[in-house]
């Protein structure tokens, strides 16, 4: 009798386009063509687009609010030998999109899963944005609430690498009001928008200038975006941070200098000389 490792199928996570529906790969078209079901977000979405390649593989839907329960029995056919894949409604699956419980409890149950790499709107932005891409941070959907929004926005205020986020029309206006207040307005900033599609636009300047010009038209308001903000400016490697800044002003007020910088340096990690020249700093103004 055969293990079921050795004759189970394969998981295969394959990325759709993101609006141009010829943004798709030959090798994704065959695998989707292949496979004896494609676990999809929203099967009458992508129905579409599989009618429109001739592709009547049966689809079976897997969203947020069913993943946890349809994964186990996906797994149980995977191990039984059907080959599945899964596709979201657009772009690349996990990627903001349903399919991380999917993959790990596949991957534990020691199914092989590939990808099939293609479209993400956060690649595709990107790439024409104009800002530094060499470090980025994807920091998805931004929470709807404004207060858990601003919150969020101020984590992020220190990051030094490019920030991209996904926004959709309700939020867009505020979301760019709460990036210009938390990470400052003078911060570059690009918006893409509707990628690939009719009414593909690539804006770039500051993120005040960029909530102005969305203000003012409404039509730049409407459609799908992806937000990318230039990361903040590296410190100053002379510069003292906030915390450790105060924590060395308050040993200051009780200890003599050096006591104060040794301890300080223990406590926060800051380097002992930065700390040094910084006791210094405040000793003159006291
Ligand atoms: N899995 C997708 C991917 O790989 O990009 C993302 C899915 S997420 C639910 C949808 C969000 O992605 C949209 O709200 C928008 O922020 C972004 N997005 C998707 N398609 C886009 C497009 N054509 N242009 C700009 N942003 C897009």
């Amino acid at each position: 009798m055969s293990s079921p490792e050795i004759c189970a199928g394969v998981l295969s996570i394959v990325a759709t386009p993101i609006g141009n529906r010829e943004d798709i790969s030959a090798r994704a078209l065959g695998v989707l063509k292949a496979v004896s079901l494609i676990a999809a977000e929203d099967t009458r979405h992508s129905k579409k687009l599989l009618a429109h390649y001739g592709i009547g593989t049966p689809l079976l839907s897997v969203h947020e609010h069913n993943e946890r329960e349809v994964a186990g029995r996906l797994v149980q056919r995977l191990l039984a030998g059907e080959d599945i894949a899964l596709i979201s409604d657009a772009g690349t699956p996990l990627i903001s999109d349903p399919g991380f419980h999917l993959v790990r409890v596949a991957r534990r149950a020691g199914i092989r899963v590939i990808p099939l790499p293609g479209p993400s709107a956060l690649v595709a932005a990107l790439s024409v944005s104009g800002l530094p891409t060499d470090r980025f941070a994807f920091e998805g959907f931004l929470p709807a609430k404004q207060a858990a929004r601003r919150q969020r926005l101020q984590g992020l205020a220190a990051t030094t690498a490019t920030l991209v986020f996904y926004e959709s029309s309700h939020r867009i206006l505020d979301c760019l009001a709460d990036m210009s207040a938390c990470l400052g307005g003078a911060r570059e900033a690009s918006i893409a928008r509707e990628l690939t599609k009719t009414f593909e636009t690539v804006l770039t300047g500051t993120l005040s200038g960029l909530h102005e010009q969305l203000r003012a038209d409404s039509h730049q308001q409407k459609g799908e975006f992806v937000v990318m903000v230039q990361g903040a400016p590296p410190r100053d490697p002379a510069e003292v941070d906030a915390v450790s800044g105060q924590v060395l002003a308050i040993l200051m007020s009780e200890l003599p200098l050096k006591q104060a910088v040794s301890l300080a340096a223990r406590i926060t990690g800051a380097s002992r000389n930065v700390l040094y020249q910084q006791g210094l700093k405040l000793k003159d103004k006291r």
